[in-house]
């Protein structure tokens, strides 16, 4: 922990830590939710569709990292347990049961836009109280934005190709 650089966050940290591990648990899940995706989806594009899947996977692992980042340096302890992803989550999981991937892409969908709220609420918690946390929480809320539109794009291909 820098104690300097703890100090000049005007919010209660211990209050912000608890909401990036709250982010954290969903950065995890949703790494999952899109990693198992792209081993058990089926149907047209699959190749297209499992590519994105993997980048965004990719990019929910980092956005944890990120996040454990910022806990260490505020002084706190990042979520040792794999158990408590579920009790802390805001967007909790949702597993792919039809292994479509229009129900698939729905479901990512789903998480990306609750993850879009998540980061919007922290960008405006932090907002001139803490400007490194609002400048993590930025760079994550333009790839969520970037997730939801590349998916919904998806979406839209393949509806169109099946008409
Ligand atoms: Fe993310
Ligand atoms: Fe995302
Ligand atoms: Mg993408």
């Amino acid at each position: 922990m820098g104690t300097k650089g703890r100090e000049i966050v005007d919010l209660n940290v211990d209050e912000l830590i608890e909401l990036l591990n709250k982010a954290l648990a969903d950065e995890w899940l949703a790494y999952y939710q899109y990693w198992i995706g792209a081993k058990v989806v089926k149907g047209i594009m699959k190749e297209a569709v499992v590519t994105e899947l993997l980048e965004h996977a990719n990019d929910e692992l980092r956005h944890a990292d990120m996040l454990v980042n910022r806990i260490l340096q505020l002084g706190g302890t990042p979520i040792l347990k794999p158990e408590e992803w579920y009790a802390m989550t805001n967007c909790g999981y949702e597993a792919p049961e039809d292994f479509g991937i229009k129900k698939i892409l729905e479901q990512n969908i789903k998480g990306e836009q609750c993850a879009i709220d998540v980061y919007e609420n922290l960008m405006n918690l932090t907002k001139e109280k803490d400007p490194i946390t609002y400048n993590m929480a930025l760079a994550i809320l333009t790839d969520e934005v970037e997730h939801e539109e590349d998916l919904q794009a998806l979406l839209e291909d393949i509806q169109t190709t099946l008409e």
